[in-house]
């Protein structure tokens, strides 16, 4: 094992220290505070609180710890967890970008942070110029004619946009019956659309990776509303014949949904007005640098033609001078799609980064996560097959092809990944990939660090090579090692165990 190891050029390492639960490590009579000697006299709870408020059974099983030992557990926890702020976190189409901390400050701002969502608006004048500045930066990224805030994730966009075209079409007759989604397409076009009531049907991608237009020409006809399109899509290539796939769309009558999650590859490069679609979302928490994952918040806000404008969510804010006011009297509007005016704290720290950068930054922030991208597919090549082959956007999708005649697959690649102290790329996505792994760098990575990634990825295929079994038993500088994924899946263990019960799962495990 120790000799397996050493190939390991750690980037970060692994606390290993058993952790048990709060309830586990309590010890009767701890405490975290200390109080003086009570110096008045002590009442009867019944003196101060009605009878019929009292409890009668003994309040049991809450955890005793001293503040040390609260601490430190909650301490040691973070350590098992691998973030952005820990090392390289290339989850390909996540764009798990570093989160400058400068962002962190304005978000924290007492005037933003702490304003309650129902503060007249005479009061909130601040925070609703914030809304009304970064509509008007995405307006100006995007091209488009206005923007929405309002939408909590991509998907949420998704949805938005959906609704939004499905009321336009409404308003001419016809909402049409059908959108058309391309096969490499992230699993929430899809859902977002059924969603909206319609149903779908899928494009082929041809053999470059890109939408077939002899395919969409063929399926396109007047009871699709919309074809949704994710560019770069998530083979990580741009789609080039994008005007001729909209021109396509729109004579017969849709509309073209852009997904454009991942705006980091093309912003201050391309316009995707100008490309002709009508609709399209960002995440803020991709390409704008607020931080995700975990299930935190996000944020996806939508930019919309002149012709769609009338339908967005309301309240709209509206600036006359300096002063800004809420519009609600939007007759064609979808209505809220989110309480208040959406993930407030993420459009603050979107603002922040795009006013950080400014209009080189972003371009530069564009360009380096294309070269970075770019930089370990050029590197890899040789060692990897990259099934879609030519320049890429911000990603690169890798499959385990060259690896599985020696018994390995991607999740053992990726799984191995984590002893060389990197996150691992994404996984079997998307699905046209056999074995796909997905690596997005983003801008954030130096050299030395893709060099690093690099020198992991082709260790681990030498060790595919010569000792497969090494990387079938991946992570072993864990605390937890391989999980059995099926019985995580099918019995999930979702109910706190005794101390007794976990020791016993623990020695039953370690005699296994
Ligand atoms: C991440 C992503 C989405 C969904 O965004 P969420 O914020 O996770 O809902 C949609 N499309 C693409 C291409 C994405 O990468």
């Amino acid at each position: 094992m120790s000799e397996k190891k050493s190939r390991i050029k750690k980037a970060t390492t692994h606390v290993t220290q058993n952790e048990g639960l709060l309830f586990e490590i309590s010890r009767q009579g701890r405490a975290g505070y200390s109080i003086p000697q009570l110096d008045v006299p002590e009442l009867p709870p019944e003196e101060l609180i009605d009878r019929s408020f009292l409890r009668t059974d003994d309040l049991q099983g809450l955890p005793e710890l001293s503040e040390v030992d609260v601490v430190r557990h909650f301490t040691r926890l973070s350590t098992w967890n691998y973030g952005v702020d820990t090392g390289m976190y290339p989850l390909g189409s996540c764009t798990m970008k570093h989160n400058p901390r400068i962002n962190e400050k304005v978000a924290r701002i007492d005037g933003f942070a702490n304003l309650h969502p129902l503060t007249p608006v005479d009061l909130a004048q601040g925070a609703l110029e914030v809304i009304v500045r970064l509509e008007e930066c995405l307006a100006k990224i995007t091209g488009l004619h206005a923007v929405t805030l309002q939408p909590a994730a991509g998907a949420h966009g998704e949805m938005t946009g959906m609704m939004m075209i499905r009321a336009a079409l409404s308003e001419r007759g016809n909402p049409r019956k059908k959108v058309l989604i391309p096969d490499s397409a992230h699993g929430t076009n899809p859902a977002s659309a059924v969603i909206c009531g319609y149903t779908v049907e899928t494009v082929p991608s041809n053999s470059e990776g890109l939408t077939d237009l002899e395919a969409l020409k063929r399926e396109m006809n007047a009871d699709v509303a919309a074809l949704m399109l994710t560019n770069p899509n998530t083979l990580g290539k741009f789609e080039r014949n994008i005007e001729e796939i909209c021109r396509i769309v729109h004579d017969a009558g849709g509309f073209v949904y852009m997904d454009g999650a991942n705006m980091n590859a093309l912003v201050g490069v391309m316009k995707p007005a100008a490309s002709g679609i009508d609709v399209m979302h960002m995440n803020l928490h991709k390409t704008f640098s607020t931080p995700h994952g975990g299930g935190g918040p996000g944020a996806g806000p939508v930019a919309v033609t002149k012709e769609l404008e009338p339908y967005l969510p309301y309240p709209r804010i509206v600036r006359a001078g300096d002063r800004f006011s809420t519009n609600f009297d939007r007759p064609k509007s979808i209505g809220r799609v989110r309480a208040n005016f959406g993930n407030y704290g993420m459009l603050t720290r979107a603002l922040s980064y795009i006013l950080t950068f400014g209009d080189e930054g972003l371009l530069e922030m564009t360009q380096t996560a294309v070269l970075n991208a770019n930089y370990i597919a050029d590197k890899l090549k040789d060692t990897y097959e990259i099934p879609y082959a030519g320049r890429v956007m911000h990603e690169v999708v890798f499959s385990d092809k060259w690896q599985t005649p020696h018994g390995v697959k991607n999740s053992d690649i990726s799984k191995r990944l984590i002893d060389y102290g990197f996150y691992p790329p994404t996984m079997s996505f998307p699905l046209i990939v056999h074995g796909a792994m997905m690596v997005e760098p983003t801008e954030g990575e130096g050299r030395t660090e893709l060099d690093l990634f690099i020198d992991a990825m082709k260790s681990i295929n030498a060790e595919a090579i010569e000792e497969p079994e090494t990387l079938r038993h991946a992570p072993h500088s864990t605390k937890v090692g391989r999980l059995d994924e099926t019985a995580a899946a099918r019995k999930p263990v979702l109910r706190w165990r005794s101390a007794e019960e976990s020791e016993a799962q623990r020695a039953d495990k370690n005699t296994r």
